[in-house]
């Protein structure tokens, strides 16, 4: 997907105390009581000195990369093996009688398919439905944790206890208030099928690619308050899973998955924001949903790809 650069006219926090130390010192210069004849001339040149400093930290737009990660709806769209598969119908596409164009479809399609949101009701009787979670759940920073290296070794991997320490260690921030975003690198393997969910049948006892543990996801209900969980392959428990605990711990506490989510290899560890926006289907146990990221273009190093 394209990457695009965003102005935003949004100043940051550092910015703000740059301009509040540059009216402090102006303010101490134009107080001081000593009784030097150039006092004045030194007030105009301490905001001679600072007014550029003033226009750059006040008037200067940060530059954001964008991430587009949903996959386009069409034919190509996986899915699980019980699920409807995506199809458009065309109605019309053409000049109409009247002399004017029209174009417009029918889709039908499983709702979880594609790039979608698993509601907490999904797994958890009682839960949010998709239409009923808040929206600042859906608008949060994305933890980012890569296990790229485990998964290239086994297509059964999950995210454990240690990835989310070690994730807090690397950034030295804790996980609370995030939606977690699991990379393993199965992004590659969209639109393959086969090389995507581990079978070319539609046999969900055939399944094959990463998740994350049942100790895990009971170790963030336990320790952290987190929004969501989202990953790069089919479901947040891995193929060979056959009763879903991490799906059924997770739920439970009104924390909401995302599947098959792209591009997440295009996303720094921190520092990035998920926009997660479900199509707002009433009383339903998820929706297509259209997930972006934002990011400023200068990061320190160690929060990289
Ligand atoms: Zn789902």
């Amino acid at each position: 997907m394209d990457k695009q650069q965003l102005g935003c006219s949004r100043p940051i926090p550092a910015k703000r105390y740059l301009v509040f130390f540059a009216f402090y010192t102006a303010e101490q210069i134009g107080t001081s009581k000593s009784s030097c004849p150039s006092r004045k001339m030194s007030l105009l040149s301490a905001v001679a000195c600072l007014l550029p400093i003033l226009t750059v930290t006040v008037c200067a737009p940060i530059p954001f990369e964008m991430v587009d990660m949903t996959y386009t709806f069409d034919e190509n769209t996986l899915f699980w093996p019980e699920q409807k598969k995506f199809e458009l119908a065309v109605k019309m596409n053409g000049t109409t009688k009247g002399g004017f164009w029209l174009q417009t479809e029918e889709y039908f399609s499983g709702i979880h398919v594609g790039t979608h949101m698993d509601a907490p009701c999904h797994f958890a009787k009682g839960r949010w439905t998709v239409d009923q979670i808040p929206l600042n759940h859906l608008v949060a920073p994305a933890a980012v944790v890569d296990i790229t290296k485990k998964a290239e070794l086994d297509r059964d991997a999950l995210v454990e206890i240690e990835d989310l320490q070690n994730w807090e260690m690397i950034t030295g921030h804790i996980l609370n208030g995030t939606i977690i975003m699991i990379r393993s690198g199965w992004g590659r393997r969209w639109p393959n099928r086969e090389a995507y969910t581990g079978t070319a049948d539609q046999d969900p006892t055939k399944l094959h690619f990463p998740g994350m543990s049942k100790a895990a996801a009971q170790w963030l209900v336990d320790r952290r308050r987190i929004y969501g969980v989202g990953i790069d392959t089919l479901s947040v428990d891995n193929g060979v899973s056959q009763d879903f605990p991490t799906h059924r711990i997770l739920l439970d506490k009104n924390i909401f998955g995302l599947e098959n989510v792209a591009n997440m290899e295009k996303l720094p560890i921190y520092g990035a924001t998920i926009y997660a926006m479900p199509m707002k289907v009433g009383k339903a146990s998820g929706a297509p949903t259209r997930i972006m990221a934002t990011y400023p273009k200068h990061l320190p190093f160690y929060w990289g790809k």
